[in-house]
């Protein structure tokens, strides 16, 4: 497998990757980051997940050189002011050890601030195209100059009405530039522009991540939040349980739960975003060689961690992202073995478990436990493939359940579980959301991980497993490749200083 630094991509770069805790490319920097450094025009169909942000922006890093205060170099336009904010971010920490300059620029906000970072002079532009237009009515911005064009997302500036405004505003580029185009999805409408903005384009293409490996055997023990951290500990201590990876979202939690599972006589080591990397390298050394059995990590740790003989996977909580939760499993499973995953879910997080299951198309199979509460009915209503449930007609898509399960009712009344509380739709679902947002910045205000502390009782005897899932029903996604290629220009492509290719004036 290709690394970043069979890339050639500068030191201070690979520093800043290395910073940022990415061990290995994902599929669509593999393949964009060369064609891309090539110099030749490239179209990129690639959802947001993916790591397409890293796609264009190494390479844009990578050939600016040094920072020139009169120029805008690089344009990158966007539909939304969040996707803006996010693109600015992944600049700022993948060029952290380079001198270039980026700035942000966006509507609903005041002037006066971009203004003022326009004026300090920048090398990256990231915009939207109303403001981007605004600026350059005004005479703040300049395009002359942009030697490389990402059109980011270009699906969605179609779909916000922003193609017209893209074309105005590559209209004022020179046509030497190089045009790197990303979208989701490849409409005619799309197809049509690239026609028109790029110059015989490489084309790239990388499915989204919606199925896991069929050697993961995946179970979902629905339960009360407090009692999460005894079932996990119990899990753990099951004898087949030889190599665990135990999932949380935050850097908060995960330092927190390494230190109960201490306290609770399950030694392991923690690896997340805080963490120096040699802290990192150490605590996945003692994971790798089994001297600990357990790894707390975050999601951060979930991509490009590559150990061969992980028997479990543990979900203390679900991931914010639901292509997050392909990737947790996937940690398991890997190189032919069989592996198990386990997802500890609870009331707050029904609507993270429903965009899991719609990603994957399927449901997760629930498994019984001591602990478990019934599942709500609202929850069946909302989960995934009802639609093409719809379509694919009648006794299909009830949550697997092992057969045990009907018998196990749980005993203790103690443990008795309460009807679920109906949903209390808007404020609820706008808490979710809100705490979804949060999470998604890795925040330390993680609740998820409210423990119990009474003294963890054994599950064993309660726990039924859930036959194997079906895997026939996979997801259809709506992205076509698009074969037909934009007209040749009369324009030819030559390299310069060897590496990259760049169009004549
Ligand atoms: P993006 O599709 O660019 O929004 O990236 C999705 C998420 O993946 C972001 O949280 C990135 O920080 C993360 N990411 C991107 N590339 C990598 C990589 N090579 N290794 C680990 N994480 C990555």
């Amino acid at each position: 497998m290709t690394n970043f630094e069979d890339m050639q991509l500068k030191q201070p770069i690979l520093d800043a990757l290395k910073k940022a805790e990415y061990t290995t490319p994902t599929p669509i920097q593999e393949k964009a980051i060369p064609a891309a450094l090539s110099g030749r025009d490239l179209i990129a169909c690639a959802q947001t997940g993916t790591g397409k942000t890293a796609a264009f922006a190494l390479p844009i890093l990578q050939v600016l050189g040094e920072h020139d205060p009169a120029k805008i170099r690089a344009l990158v336009l966007t539909p939304t002011r969040e996707l803006a904010i996010q693109n600015f971010d992944c600049f700022k920490k993948y060029g952290r050890y380079l001198s270039l300059r980026c700035a942000c620029i966006y509507g609903g906000a005041k002037q006066a601030q971009q203004e003022a970072q326009l004026k300090k002079g920048c090398d990256i532009l990231i915009a939207t195209p109303g403001r981007l237009l605004d600026f350059m009515g005004q005479g703040l911005v300049s395009l002359s100059d942009v030697e490389i064009f990402v059109l980011d997302e270009a699906d969605r500036m179609l779909d916000m009405g922003f193609i017209h405004d893209v074309r105005r505003i590559a209209s004022c580029m020179e046509d030497r530039k190089q045009t790197l185009l990303f979208s989701a999805t490849i409409p005619k409408e799309i197809e049509q522009l690239a026609g028109e903005l790029l110059y015989n384009p490489d084309m790239i293409r990388v499915d989204p991540e919606t199925k896991p490996a069929d050697t993961v055997e995946q179970h979902m023990i629905y339960l009360k939040k407090e009692d999460k951290r005894t079932v996990l500990l119990s899990l753990l201590q099951e004898p087949d349980v030889e190599k665990a990876i135990v999932f949380v979202r935050t850097k908060h939690g995960a330092d927190r739960l390494k230190k109960q599972l201490t306290r609770d006589g399950v030694p392991c080591v923690v690896i997340h975003g805080d963490r120096t990397q040699g802290q990192r390298q150490n605590a996945l050394e003692q994971f790798r060689s089994g001297q600990v059995s357990v790894l707390v990590a975050t999601d951060v740790a979930a991509r490009g961690l590559d150990i061969p003989d992980v028997s479990h996977v543990f979900n203390m909580d679900l991931p914010s992202e639901a292509e997050n939760y392909i990737h947790r499993i996937g940690r398991t499973g890997r190189a032919g073995h069989s592996g198990i995953s386990y997802s500890l879910v609870c009331e707050e997080e029904l609507e993270l478990l429903s965009d899991i299951e719609k990603l994957m198309g399927k449901k997760i199979p629930l498994t019984e436990t001591e602990y478990s509460i019934p599942f709500p009915a609202s929850a069946k209503k909302k989960a995934p493939a009802e639609s093409s449930r719809k379509k694919q007609g009648k006794n299909q898509e009830k949550r697997p359940q092992g057969k045990q399960q009907e018998k196990a009712k749980p005993k203790a009344p103690a443990k008795k579980p309460q009807e679920p509380a109906a949903p209390k739709k808007t404020t609820e679902d706008r808490q979710r959301r809100r705490r979804r947002e949060n999470q998604k910045a890795e925040t330390h205000s993680d609740a998820s991980l409210l423990v119990s502390l009474e003294t963890p009782r054994s599950i064993h005897d309660k726990r039924s497993f859930a036959p194997r899932i079906d895997d026939s029903r996979s997801w259809e996604h709506e992205n076509r490749r698009s074969s037909r290629r934009p007209d040749r220009r009369s324009r030819s492509v030559q390299h310069a200083g060897g590496a990259r290719k760049r169009r004549p004036n």
